[in-house]
């Protein structure tokens, strides 16, 4: 699905270079590239606080931990989705409520949002869903509406940019109280192992959240609050600071890939609907996630299985219809798109043959199908 070994090797130099310094100094915890690193994403994102952690399931955790919610305190998250947010909900003896998303845009929807409010509601968590925005301004209004806290799941779309209303332009992951992000290495910030971080503009947010990633210290040996160990590893921090400089680059080619399936299935409708990308959000396509219809989605996966085309399901069963976080809700268009969507490959490395192949593979295959059912 990613072609990381192509994009290693264009920075090879600069990635071994920095693990070299890291390894020749032996400073593996919290080392200066640890601190180097955040600075400079926090510049880049134009954000107060870049608190690095563990991973991005951390992130999440650490994220809640900061609020003050009490047992039973609500958080509506989108049921289309990874695991991760549901399962720190849980973790942390909170109430996951899951809201349904958009059928095109695949993010939070806020109708649905505010019809799950209740007098227990503390947080709202939009997930920036394969690259684009969850419609940040509405849920901000709704948030406000209510006195409730929002925190953004920026996992998959760093690098996106919100446009407000007003014409104000934000970072994703910058927006609401506290954003949280992944460097998994197939994240379009990817680091060559586990990593994740934190965002807040707010300083007391900002400081608690440091000290709750460190133990719940602020100074050695003294434990104000119960925190966690959650670090990001030097080394992949000195990968991360050789990577930074390249997200741009990275994202725009990612758009480029995007727009060449864009086209490539144009006349493919409506048995595949491409992604529809929102006024208010840049996309930077973290997966290009499309809709099958009337396609059967297991035949079209083993096709593209046989011609050596990988592709996946991200999210074949919705969060409310996991056997560990069940609910009876109907939450319609979530299932509908569990259903349907698949995923192709998309990377920074993608060849103009390997894309047409994919293309024309694809093509002949609908083809085929549209003329067995006349
Ligand atoms: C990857 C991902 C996470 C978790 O990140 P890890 O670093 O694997 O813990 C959380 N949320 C979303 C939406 C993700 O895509």
């Amino acid at each position: 699905m990613v072609d990381l070994h192509g994009q290693y090797l264009k920075i090879k130099d600069e990635v071994l270079k920095g693990i070299e310094s890291v390894i020749d100094s032996t400073a593996f915890i919290n080392g200066p590239e640890v601190r180097t690193f955040s600075k400079e994403l926090g510049k880049y994102l134009d954000v107060n606080y870049v608190i690095p952690c563990a991973n991005g399931t951390d992130a999440l955790q650490i994220a809640l931990m900061a609020l003050d919610l009490k047992p039973g305190d609500e958080v509506i998250i989108p049921s289309f989705n990874y695991v991760a947010l549901a399962e720190v909900v849980k973790l942390l003896g909170l109430k996951p409520v899951y809201a349904d998303v958009h059928p095109r845009f695949y993010t939070l929807n806020p109708n649905s949002v505010k019809q799950k409010i209740t007098d227990k509601t503390k947080v709202i968590a939009p997930v920036h869903l394969f690259g684009q925005c969850a419609p940040m301004e509405q849920l901000l209004n709704i948030a406000k509406e209510y006195n409730l806290y929002v925190i953004e799941d920026n996992a998959q779309a760093i690098g996106a940019d919100y446009t407000f209303s007003d014409g104000t332009i934000k970072k994703a992951g910058t927006i609401g109280h506290i954003g949280t992000t992944s460097f998994f290495p197939s994240k379009n910030l990817g680091c060559y192992g586990d990593g994740g971080a934190i965002f807040t503009q707010d300083s007391v947010l900002g400081e608690k959240i440091k000290s709750i990633a460190n133990h719940g210290q602020k100074i050695k040996y003294i434990h104000d609050l119960v925190g966690v160990n959650s670090r990001l590893d030097t080394l992949q921090a000195a990968i991360l600071l050789a990577k930074l400089p390249h997200l741009d680059e990275y994202n725009t080619q990612r758009n480029q890939v995007a727009d060449f399936y864009d086209d490539a299935f144009k006349s493919l409708k409506p048995f595949i609907e491409t992604p529809e990308r929102a006024d208010y959000s840049t996309h930077v396509f973290h997966q290009y996630t499309m809709i099958l219809n009337g396609i059967d989605r297991e035949k079209f996966k083993s096709y593209l299985a046989s011609k050596n085309i990988p592709s996946m399901v991200y999210y074949p069963i919705p969060i409310h219809q996991q056997n560990a976080y069940k609910t009876n809700e109907d939450l319609a268009v979530s299932e509908f798109l569990a259903s349907c969507v698949i995923s192709l490959p998309i990377s920074t490395e993608m060849e103009k043959e390997q894309l047409d192949y994919i293309a024309d593979n694809i093509s002949s295959f609908i083809s085929q199908e549209s003329s067995e059912r006349k």
